[in-house]
């Protein structure tokens, strides 16, 4: 047992989401290279870790690694 909380990212299945939700995620992005958004993305790859899940890929236009977290409703 050790005291360390850091949380390894799992890999997701991206491909298991419905196709709707892949093309947004897909086309919904932000490239910190490019400074400009929704350019898409290509080699998507969707990880969890915790709480948080986000998906990476590359930036369609210069192919930097561009990152989508995915934001969900809290009903607290
Ligand atoms: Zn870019």
């Amino acid at each position: 047992m050790t005291n360390d909380v850091e949380i390894k990212p799992v890999v997701r299945d991206f491909f298991s989401r419905s196709e709707e939700e892949q093309n947004d995620f897909l086309q919904q992005t932000w490239c910190n290279q490019c400074m400009e958004m929704d350019l898409g993305m290509k080699n998507p790859q969707e990880f969890e870790a915790g709480e948080r899940i986000w998906i990476e890929g590359d930036c369609v236009k210069c192919g930097s690694k561009v990152v989508t977290e995915l934001v969900f409703e809290d009903d607290e």
